[in-house]
């Protein structure tokens, strides 16, 4: 496993097993991704597949651009797909021809050259306008007639992206090579790793974590971040792993005191929202049955929590099962990305 970013800023994860690689959420832009598995040794041609636990940005940022470059299958559930596809479409509508003027004229305005408009004979499609906050936020201003274009849509594609795609990517930011549906609950198979996605309590369309198993090393590895509390499903299916990624997001008493809203902090700390530095201890203490190599804490709130904080929590939880040979508590971080965990 190699954890390439954990936090609210973007979540990535490496997991791979004999000549089976797979990439877990792609919340990072592409080129920092790649950027990431060049620091950390994965080669990104490698990868099989990428696996998306819930739509929410920071672990999707990247995704459409980098399935595009890499041309391989994204693994969501079917309401986890629909929302991110419907986080990437827009909501007012315009013709695509008014869309493709507009996206001249500014590439004209900006280059300093005259625009002609290039007539009408275009396909009558239509492009969406996003109307969620992180795409309202990033729109250019005055961008004209009140015609409303996702920044997925109008701004410059990544250099990441292949040429011939961009054009397409233009026209449809949620194009992905393939698209592959699972359900929570129900095991599937990827190359030499067997996949249980099991469904977490979040603020999202139908959020997941997973537990990886490479059949031929008898090995299990689980990634679990954004999560509210710890159901009975979770502690069950977190049975038995040999690394585990959990999320240890928040210390109750820096979000208690600390900067956010109070309708964030009711939400971070709601059943479907975060587990905090407290909550991980507990299911450490009372449900983890202590056979780990090596546990990763993840997914820790910059604003509300400190690595030592949550590190001295998952070790009094820990206790005495902590030995050289088991129990090694890493912190995954948002800045650099963690050295592999080789098993
Ligand atoms: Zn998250
Ligand atoms: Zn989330």
């Amino acid at each position: 496993m190699t954890v390439l970013a954990s936090g609210s800023k973007g979540n990535a994860t490496i997991v791979a097993a004999g000549k089976t690689t797979l990439l877990v959420d792609a919340g990072l832009s592409c080129r920092e991704l790649l950027r990431r598995m060049a620091a950390t040794g994965e080669d990104p041609a490698a990868i099989s597949a990428i696996l998306i636990t819930h739509e929410h940005l920071d672990h999707v940022a990247g995704l459409a651009v980098l399935a595009r470059r890499l041309g391989i299958p994204v693994f969501f559930t079917e309401a986890t797909h629909r929302a991110w596809v419907r986080s990437m479409t827009p909501r007012k509508t315009m013709s695509y021809g008014q869309w493709l003027e507009n996206l001249q004229r500014e590439r004209a305005e900006r280059n300093g050259e005259p625009f002609r408009v290039a007539g009408d004979h275009l396909p009558a499609h239509t492009v969406q306008a996003d109307e969620t906050r992180e795409t309202r936020e990033s729109l250019e201003p005055g961008s004209g007639d009140g015609a409303v274009v996702s920044l997925a849509a109008l701004a410059d594609p990544e250099p990441c992206e292949p040429e011939e795609s961009k054009a397409t990517a233009r026209f449809d930011p949620a194009l992905l090579p393939a698209v592959e549906y699972f359900q929570v609950g129900q095991r599937f198979s990827i190359g030499e790793i067997d996949v249980n996605p099991f469904t977490i309590p979040h603020d999202a369309a139908d959020p997941c974590g997973f537990v990886f198993h490479a059949r031929t090393e008898s090995l299990r590895m689980a990634v679990v971040t954004d999560l509210g509390y710890v159901p009975p499903n979770v502690k069950l299916a977190l049975r038995d792993v040999d690394v585990l990624l959990l999320e240890s997001n928040h210390d109750l008493e820096m979000l208690k005191d600390g900067p956010y809203p109070w309708s964030v902090k009711q939400r971070v700390l709601s059943r479907v929202g975060h587990l905090s530095n407290a909550a991980t201890a507990e299911f450490l203490t009372r449900d983890y049955d202590g056979g780990a190599h090596t546990i990763v804490l993840g997914h820790l709130s910059k604003q509300n929590n400190l690595p030592d904080l949550a590190r001295f929590a998952a070790e009094q939880a820990i206790g005495d099962r902590l030995s050289l040979l088991g129990n090694r508590i890493v912190l995954a971080g948002q800045e650099s990305p963690l050295e592999p965990i080789c098993l």
